[in-house]
């Protein structure tokens, strides 16, 4: 499988503020992108922190987009995939709509009645590690369901996840002129943080997008 993060952030390297409410950091020509990155992906993940936070849908905007996939038999929308451990995504949220399949990895601590809750909204709950998602063995899982190319939104706790399990490939991050600080609010790598053995990469592109830059790096 390939993994793919994405995410945009501030010029300080915030990717929300301390709320954690959503904010625009990207503009227009970061919109689009975005969207053909989902366009090109099996499937999009996030936290249950961004599904609390923002609610997001992860589907694609573009109905060219949308149409190329279904010409070229794949779903309208990639799945969308959301790390819970303890099934904390309330049952309306909108990731759980008929927009798209949806994969919940949840841990063996999740209670059986709220599994029996998510499948009955349409959800496929894939169950892995004791206390919390073990994302190793989850994306293997997923990768057995047909999930080749992998695309994650955030927020900063999962990414952090992923990278300490060593599951990233290409990280791109979209970094827009606006300052948020505060030293709660979530960054692009949260988690407990490296002192050691830190994850190194390899820039393989900079390009100017609006007033602000697109790096691109691989692992
Ligand atoms: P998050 O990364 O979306 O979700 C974190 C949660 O995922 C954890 O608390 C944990 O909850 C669950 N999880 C399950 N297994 C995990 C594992 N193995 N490793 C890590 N997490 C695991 O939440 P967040 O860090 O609070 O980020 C949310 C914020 O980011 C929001 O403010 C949102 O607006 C922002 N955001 C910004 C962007 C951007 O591009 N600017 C993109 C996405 C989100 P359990 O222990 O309950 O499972």
């Amino acid at each position: 499988m390939h993994v793919v993060v994405n995410a945009a952030m501030s010029a300080d390297g915030k990717l929300s503020t301390r709320r954690r409410e959503q904010i625009a950091i990207s503009g227009t020509e970061d919109f689009d992108r975005v969207d053909q990155l989902r366009a090109d992906s099996d499937a999009v993940m996030v936290g249950v922190g961004t599904v609390l936070a923002d609610d997001p849908s992860l589907t694609v905007d573009d109905p060219d987009r949308q149409a190329a996939r279904t010409n070229a038999g794949k779903p309208a929308n990639p799945a969308r995939v959301v790390a819970d451990s303890r099934i904390r995504t309330p049952p309306d949220a909108t990731v759980l709509d008929d927009q798209a399949a949806t994969y919940l990895l949840v841990s063996e601590a999740a209670p059986t009645d709220f599994i029996e809750e998510m499948e009955a909204a349409g959800a496929y709950v894939i169950a892995t590690g004791q206390d919390r998602v073990d994302l190793t063995t989850a994306l293997a899982k997923l990768e057995g369901e047909g999930v080749d190319r992998l695309m994650v939104e955030g927020g900063g706790e999962l990414i952090a996840g992923l990278f300490e399990e060593g599951l990233v490939d290409e990280l791109s991050v979209f970094v827009g002129p606006t300052i948020i600080g505060g030293r709660d609010a979530p960054t692009l790598v949260d988690g407990e943080g490296f002192v050691e053995e830190f994850p190194e990469l390899s820039l393989q592109g900079v390009e100017r997008l609006g007033d602000g830059v697109l790096l691109r790096w691989t692992l």
